[in-house]
């Protein structure tokens, strides 16, 4: 059996403007407790599932970055001491700029971490001050550089569009300087208020203005262009890479392989039973996994449909066709045969994939397809 690993860090060194992660301010003192009850958390998992093999950890937050190297460290050694990692196992850690020195780059990637996500967000000092962010642009500079010095090539750049007070200008300008860091790994993640975030009050307030739709997807098509032209292409509806830097963590949880959550608010999908963690505060007092929720068929064909056709390459439709019967694989292409038409979708081979046009309005495709099933 193989499952990929997520392990949640909930901590922040401050709460961002629009952030309604599981995440918390001021409680980085509980790290070493946290860590050893992730651990206990993955040493039942192995009583349960045994000691499976690992294609790709994930380190995600919150700010995983705000870990000390020892704490990143320990929660590697402990888990590669109980499962059985891939000898090419990708290892990813979240970073926030600012959070990472060299030295401590260079203990993590001899810890095993060999790919870095940093959650930039926007070039401009002053649009990152209003999302109330803890960094500045040279910070994301000099921590991607640092990261390259110490070995770690593999590096994602976040970044964020349809933001309050951004312009076209700013978001290309943000591309344009992400890409100059000669980084592998593009996101880009449109804004969505969330109620209950700072952000989401001042909006309602009406002191901020935020970008329309179709602004923000004349937004994201520019950004594209930009993209392209460095030859970086896009594997995900918000997802860019050079050949070969896919995010194959990423892809596990887009192709409904195994994943085993860790820490507060952590979600799992283990041999189609879905579980997740309770937030901070029950977790650390001892509460672990929630009830299992078996998937059923039609779920389980919900779920291929949605996510693997947030996928460039698409749907495999002879995958779904054995798993979940020809004559809803049919439905599925007949409802197809208009989208292609107009322009919304492709098929090659035995995938069938949304166009540019399509993955702008994924979400109406999808409600059409899953009315004929
Ligand atoms: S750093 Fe990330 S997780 Fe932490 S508050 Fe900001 S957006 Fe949320």
């Amino acid at each position: 059996m193989k499952a990929s690993i997520y392990v949640h860090v909930p901590f922040c060194a401050s709460k961002c403007a629009y952030c309604d992660f599981e995440s918390y301010a001021g409680k980085l003192a509980y790290a070493d407790e946290y860590i050893a009850r992730v651990l206990d958390e993955a040493k039942r998992a192995k009583t349960e599932y045994g000691a499976f093999g690992v294609p790709s950890v994930f380190i995600g937050g919150g700010t995983p970055s705000l870990l000390s190297k020892e704490q990143i460290g320990r929660i590697l050694g402990g888990l590669s001491d109980l499962f059985a990692f891939d000898k090419e196992i990708e290892i990813t850690m979240e970073a926030n700029p600012g959070t990472v020195d060299g030295e401590k780059l260079s203990y993590i990637r001899k810890a095993g971490v060999n790919r870095i996500s940093f959650g930039a967000q926007a070039a401009q000092d002053v649009i990152l001050s209003s999302l109330e962010r803890i960094h500045k642009w040279v910070d994301v500079e000099e921590a991607v550089s640092k990261a390259q010095d110490a070995g770690i090539d593999n590096i994602n750049v976040d970044l964020m569009y349809a933001l309050p007070g951004q312009t076209m200008d700013d978001f290309v300008s943000s591309v344009q300087k992400a890409l100059d860091l000669n980084i592998r790994h593009l996101s880009m993640y449109s804004l969505i208020l969330e109620e209950g975030t700072k952000l989401f009050e001042r909006a309602e307030r009406g002191e901020v203005t935020i970008p329309g739709d179709d602004e923000s997807v004349s937004m994201q098509e520019r950004a594209i262009e930009e993209i392209e032209k460095r030859c970086m292409k896009r594997y995900e509806i918000s997802n860019y890479a050079y050949p070969g830097y896919e995010c194959r963590h990423n892809i596990v949880y887009w192709t409904r392989k195994n994943y085993l959550g860790l820490g507060s608010g952590a979600h799992s999908l283990m041999n189609e039973a879905r579980f997740f963690n309770p937030c901070f505060s029950s977790y650390m007092n001892g509460e672990g996994f929630g009830e299992r929720e078996m998937i059923s068929e039609y779920e389980r064909m919900e779920e291929t449909i949605m996510l693997e056709t947030r996928m460039t390459r698409g749907l495999d439709m002879e995958a779904f066709s054995k798993a979940f019967g020809n004559e809803r694989a049919q439905r599925v292409l007949k409802e197809a045969d208009e989208f292609i038409k107009a322009g919304f979708a492709e098929k090659n081979g035995s995938f069938l994939s949304f166009t540019r046009e399509g993955m702008n309005v994924q979400n109406a495709l999808i409600v059409k397809l899953l009315e004929k099933l």
